[in-house]
């Protein structure tokens, strides 16, 4: 597992304006370090570079495809970080490890005692 799946992320919000912008320091700071961040800001703008050379013609459907891939993408990274840092205080995990932890002694003493 890689350092970068433990940074707190910037919002995909401010990932978008930084996209557009290019003015906040502490996200360029962010991109520069979080190779999942970069990628989805260099997909914004070349989506953005294609939008601007489509002009008056219909998005295609390429650029939908892109869209769409890029949403899922980050969505199950998403997913998996706020699993991360989530997991230690969801009560049914605890309650799990606090079960299995009196089974397993239980049975250790009734087979090994
Ligand atoms: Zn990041």
């Amino acid at each position: 597992m890689k350092t970068q799946d433990y940074m707190n992320h910037p919002s995909e919000d401010s990932l978008i304006s930084c996209a557009l912008l290019e003015r906040d320091e502490e996200i360029s700071e962010h991109l520069f370090q979080c190779e999942s961040c970069s990628e989805f800001v260099e997909d914004i703008r070349t989506i953005c570079s294609d939008i601007s050379s489509i002009e008056d013609e219909d998005i295609p459907l390429s650029l939908q495809k892109k869209i769409y891939h890029i949403t899922k993408k980050r969505a199950k990274h998403y997913r998996f970080l706020n699993f991360i840092q989530t997991w230690y205080r969801n009560p049914v995990v605890i309650g799990m490890i606090a079960v299995f932890a009196v089974l397993f002694s239980f049975f250790f003493y009734i087979f090994f005692l």
